[in-house]
């Protein structure tokens, strides 16, 4: 990612500043990260030694509340693709409509080197590092790519330790035995469902009996492969890192789940056909969920989809160059700042319950979480009618609007 997909965001921003007819002084502002700190983070090694990883936290912009992203652990990680992720952040929140800005970090290293006991010291003092601008008004970090609610644990603990009072409304997404919410990355694939639903209410479409193909079966595909089904859909193919599987019958997403659990991958499923990992994208289908890495869908990808909707539950699986191909083709995208905000906006619930130190009941965070999402899908298609552009182009003309509403309410200091 890193470079080009900083550009691929200044891309997004340019197009809906000028749709928006945004003033040039908050567009300049909006280019430009409020604050980027990068850390070194020594750790003594299991071995001895002593390694010094890099870390990163930006905040993109706080007009609007703390920050809010997560922390990623990748041995590619850089300063660019942060940015990028924390202005999507931006964009995210505010699109949903929650009182938090945009932020991202990371540590550029390779979790599966480490230890737990390494990947705990790395935690801990990358936190201290960056703990000046982190706490539950500032910034509130989750979960990312190789992270999970025991780092985000080791995380608030940290916090907790270096200010001397327990602090749980500093990270969301941690476990639920200090206050975490039950199925934080569920809240993303129920998001998805929710996105699926709209737009194929919109587009005249039923979902029973539909098909549905998925690329990743982790903690967002898994989850959504489980939701889609129970919608009445047929699951006709998923793929993941191992290799793809294909049933026209649709796929036993229960079996599938007990193979990967076992196996590791949906490779060698038996309960349907084999086939490459790369021939998903062939595959006619009314929905495509890519929900495994970012820039899968490139300008090849995007003429042989034979898919009527695309919901993007990864994060920024379209590469920009691909966009056009598919708004020529018809292919309704949900962009990936709608489509996969359910996760963030059940973090809000559960920050919002931390701060007020009394949890809600599960139906409760469901039914506002399913409300959220309907609200921002109906906001963005209907933004779309009337601009006459996609629904990517629309969401971030409706997001860059109310940043920039903020930033005007606000004004500029000093
Ligand atoms: P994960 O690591 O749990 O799962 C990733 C899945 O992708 C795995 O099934 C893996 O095998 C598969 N995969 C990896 N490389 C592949 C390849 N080359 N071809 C096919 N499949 C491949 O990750 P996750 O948490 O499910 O996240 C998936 C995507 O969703 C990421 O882009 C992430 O940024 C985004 N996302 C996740 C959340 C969340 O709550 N977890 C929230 C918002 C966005």
């Amino acid at each position: 990612m890193s470079a080009r997909a900083w550009k691929a965001v200044l891309d997004h921003l340019d197009e809906a500043a000028e749709l928006a007819k945004l003033d040039g002084d908050v567009h300049r502002m909006l280019r430009t990260p409020r604050r980027l700190m990068e850390v070194s983070v020594p750790v003594r090694l299991d071995d001895g030694s002593v390694e010094v990883f890099t870390g990163w936290r930006v905040h993109h912009d706080t007009t609007r509340g703390p920050g809010k992203g997560g922390i990623r652990f990748h041995p590619d990680l850089d300063a660019d693709e942060v940015k990028a992720l924390a202005a999507m952040m931006t964009f995210k929140t505010a699109l949903l409509d929650l009182p938090f800005g945009g932020a991202k970090g990371g540590v550029r290293c390779d979790p599966r080197r480490l230890s737990l006991n390494e990947l705990e010291r790395v935690t801990r003092r990358f936190t201290y590092e960056i703990s000046p601008i982190l706490g539950p008004e500032a910034d509130i970090p989750a979960p990312d790519v190789n992270t999970d609610g025991r780092v985000m644990a080791w995380l608030m603990d940290t916090l907790s330790m270096v200010q001397g009072r327990t602090l749980p409304g500093s990270v969301t997404g941690k476990p639920l035995s200090i206050g975490g919410t039950r199925n934080h990355s569920g809240a993303t694939s129920a998001g998805c469902l929710d996105c699926a639903r709209a737009a194929f209410r919109e587009l005249g479409m039923s979902l029973v009996g539909s098909r549905a193909v998925l690329q990743g079966f982790g903690k967002v595909g898994g989850p959504l492969a489980f939701l889609l089904s129970s919608a009445g859909m047929r699951v006709v193919a998923i793929s993941d890192i191992g290799g793809a599987v294909y049933n026209e019958g649709g796929l036993d997403v229960g079996a599938v789940a007990d193979h990967v659990a076992e196996t590791g991958s949906v490779a060698g499923f038996g309960g349907g056909e084999p086939i490459s990992a790369d021939s998903i994208w062939d595959i006619e289908c009314e929905l495509l969920v890519p929900a495994a890495l970012g820039g899968v869908i490139d300008t090849d990808v995007a003429e042989r989809i034979r898919a009527q909707l695309i919901v993007e539950a990864a994060n920024g699986p379209t590469r920009p160059e691909a966009q056009p191909v598919l708004d020529r083709r018809d292919i309704v995208v949900v962009p990936d700042i709608l489509a996969n905000a359910g996760g963030v906006t059940a973090s809000y619930f559960e920050w919002a319950q931390a701060q007020q130190g009394y949890p809600w009941e599960d139906q409760v965070v469901a039914e506002r979480l399913r409300q959220r999402m309907e609200h921002s899908f109906t906001a963005v298609w209907a933004r779309a009618q009337t601009l006459g552009v996609g629904m990517r182009t629309a969401a971030h003309v409706v997001a860059v609007e109310r940043v920039a509403d903020a930033i005007t309410a606000r004004g500029l200091f000093p």
